[in-house]
């Protein structure tokens, strides 16, 4: 299929939450995007092995959570390409697979305040639009270390209530507190399930 405004999802969705999925939808309102692919990192290059549970487990939960959405995607690819998730090889990737498409990369704010550290980041900005997504109170001036050629690439949207963290579900779990109506119902069963997150 190939859609003219294309939305890639990145992130380590340790767990994927509510707060991911209201963000993807108003991005894909707001940018009137035809599709919106989300795209668990493999092996994410910025964190150490051991804070971060398989990707498969990852992979299956971003599943269950976007399968009622028609407009919502998952793609392997981080998973399947060996070696650290460098979101300029994706990114690449998605370009020569959709060469007449729009590319538009959504990501957390936080992530994208960072993105002078990641590879290529000049290049990367060129191949996709960035929507740094942000909660309530963001304040421009955290944006004042990027130069222009960044920033012109990069567009905030700010979700109402997006306070859930997957560092917050993490702890909650562990300290054997609900995470209901924090994450969707099959993505809660499958953390009981396999006892992630349990410390
Ligand atoms: P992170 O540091 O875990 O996330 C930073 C913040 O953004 C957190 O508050 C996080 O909330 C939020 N966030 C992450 N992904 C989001 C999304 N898609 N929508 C809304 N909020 C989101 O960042 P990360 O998840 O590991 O990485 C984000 C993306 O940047 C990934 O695709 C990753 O591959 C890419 N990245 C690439 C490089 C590189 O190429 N060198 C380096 C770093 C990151 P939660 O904790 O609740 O998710």
């Amino acid at each position: 299929m190939n859609s003219d405004k294309i939305g890639l999802m990145g992130g380590t969705f340790n767990p994927i939450h509510y707060g991911h999925l209201v963000a993807a939808e108003e991005a894909r309102h707001q940018f009137n995007l035809d599709q919106v692919i989300f795209i668990p990192s493999g092996y994410p290059p910025h964190r150490t092995p051991r804070s971060v549970i398989p990707a498969e487990d990852r992979y299956i939960m971003t599943a269950l959570a976007i399968a009622t959405n028609p407009y919502f995607n998952i793609s392997r690819i981080e998973i399947e390409r060996p070696g650290p998730s460098y979101t300029i090889d994706t990114v690449r990737a998605f370009r020569e697979m959709y060469p007449d498409s729009q590319l538009f990369f959504i990501t957390g704010l936080d992530a994208i305040l960072e993105i002078l550290t990641w590879r290529d980041p000049y290049e990367l900005v060129k191949l996709a639009h960035f929507i740094a997504v942000t909660r309530p109170g963001y304040n421009a001036e955290c944006l004042k270390n990027l130069d222009r050629e960044i920033l012109d690439n990069v567009s905030l949207l700010e979700i109402p209530g997006y306070a859930i963290s997957s560092t917050l579900i993490r702890e909650r779990v562990a300290q054997g507190k609900p995470i209901r109506y924090m994450v969707p119902e099959p993505v809660e069963a499958y953390i009981r399930k396999h006892g992630l997150y349990r410390q």
